[in-house]
């Protein structure tokens, strides 16, 4: 069942970057509808400090709020929704939703990354999310901790980066593993040059308190820390974009060219979903320049139909 006009543009994902591509396109007159399944990472941010323009802070659900009060004040549409398919069609793009296709003459990808979790109840998890007593993001919230008693979790090159990252803010850093693992020799040795003691024996369980987190290894140990940094990676939400063939990078992130457009006529990338820093004036940057790319190809398309 077909549902709906055809759309100038269907845009997958309303974090940051999805909202921020619905302003704009909203604003130069197009008809935008953002179809988001409701699991942006904005949504868990306690309190931002580094979102230029709020110098004392903002709140990641107040920061949405605003920008999809912002994107329907101009028409954009917002359905609470999970795309499950995006395919070619001779009209441009046919989505399914809720199992109607809708018509898009553009599609806009900014479905985001997930982050891999330790292993933490999911109630216990975001309250300690929500008290600062686990943090995901040392780019974005590293100054809250300083000096502080700081554990990254994660043994891989990527946790070794994050320990290496956090020794600019504390002398306190120590890498746990969730798992019996090696460390290569050279991150070894940064970590020793650093101060930063790796712990071998894994971590097996973790109970948060208003003031610390307590972490208990497997050889029986237990560590009390400030906060807790797992460094465990990202999985995109590249399912429709691997569907479709297009091109994925080393981290399974996609690539876009400088305007933002996909390997396919029509479809556009933004935010973290994109190889790249993940942050919220990254994602809104590029939504900025993905909505404008847009609007110009269809200008241009509409152009030389005329002719
Ligand atoms: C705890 C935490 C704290 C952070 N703090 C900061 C900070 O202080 N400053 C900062 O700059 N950044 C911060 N970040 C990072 C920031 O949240 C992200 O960079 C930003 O949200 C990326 O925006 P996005 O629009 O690309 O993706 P997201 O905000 O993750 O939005 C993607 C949306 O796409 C939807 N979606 C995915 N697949 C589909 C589908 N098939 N159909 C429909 N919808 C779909 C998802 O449900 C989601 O709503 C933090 C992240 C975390 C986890």
């Amino acid at each position: 069942m077909r549902g709906g006009a055809t759309l100038d543009c269907a845009i997958v994902g309303g974090g940051p970057a999805g909202l921020t591509a619905a302003i704009y396109l909203a604003r130069f007159r197009r008809r935008v509808t953002i179809f988001d399944a409701g699991s942006s990472r904005a949504e868990q941010i306690p309190l931002s400090h580094n979102h230029a323009g709020f110098p004392d802070g903002i709140e990641g659900p107040v920061l949405l709020a605003r920008m999809r009060a912002q994107a329907e004040r101009y028409g954009a549409v917002i359905e609470r929704a999970e795309v499950a398919e995006v395919r070619r069609a001779a009209e441009g793009f046919v989505l399914g939703v809720d199992g109607v296709e809708r018509v898009a003459r553009t599609v806009l990808f900014a479905t985001g990354v997930f982050n891999l979790r330790p292993p933490i109840d999911e109630a216990a998890h975001d309250a300690a999310l929500a008290a600062g007593r686990l943090r995901y993001c040392p780019v974005c919230d590293a100054h809250e901790v300083i000096d502080q008693r700081i554990a990254v979790l994660g043994a891989s090159s990527h946790g070794v980066d994050e320990a290496l990252f956090m020794r600019s803010y504390s002398p306190d850093v120590t890498l746990l593993t969730l798992d019996d693992c090696e460390l290569h020799e050279g991150d070894r040795d940064n970590l020793v040059k650093a101060g930063v003691e790796a712990i071998a024996s894994p971590a097996v369980s973790f109970v948060f308190d208003a003031e610390s987190v307590r972490v208990t290894l497997a050889d029986g140990r237990a560590l009390d820390f400030a906060t807790l940094y797992p460094a465990l990676g990202t999985q995109p939400n590249n399912d429709l974009i691997n569907a479709l063939g297009l091109m994925l990078s080393g981290d399974d992130c996609v690539l876009t060219d400088k305007h933002q457009r996909l390997g396919m006529r029509g479809l556009y990338a933004a935010g973290d979903v994109v190889s790249g820093l993940d942050q919220i004036s990254v994602a809104m940057g590029q939504a900025a320049v993905a909505a404008t790319t847009i609007h110009n190809d269809l200008r241009e398309i509409d152009d030389q139909a005329a002719d």
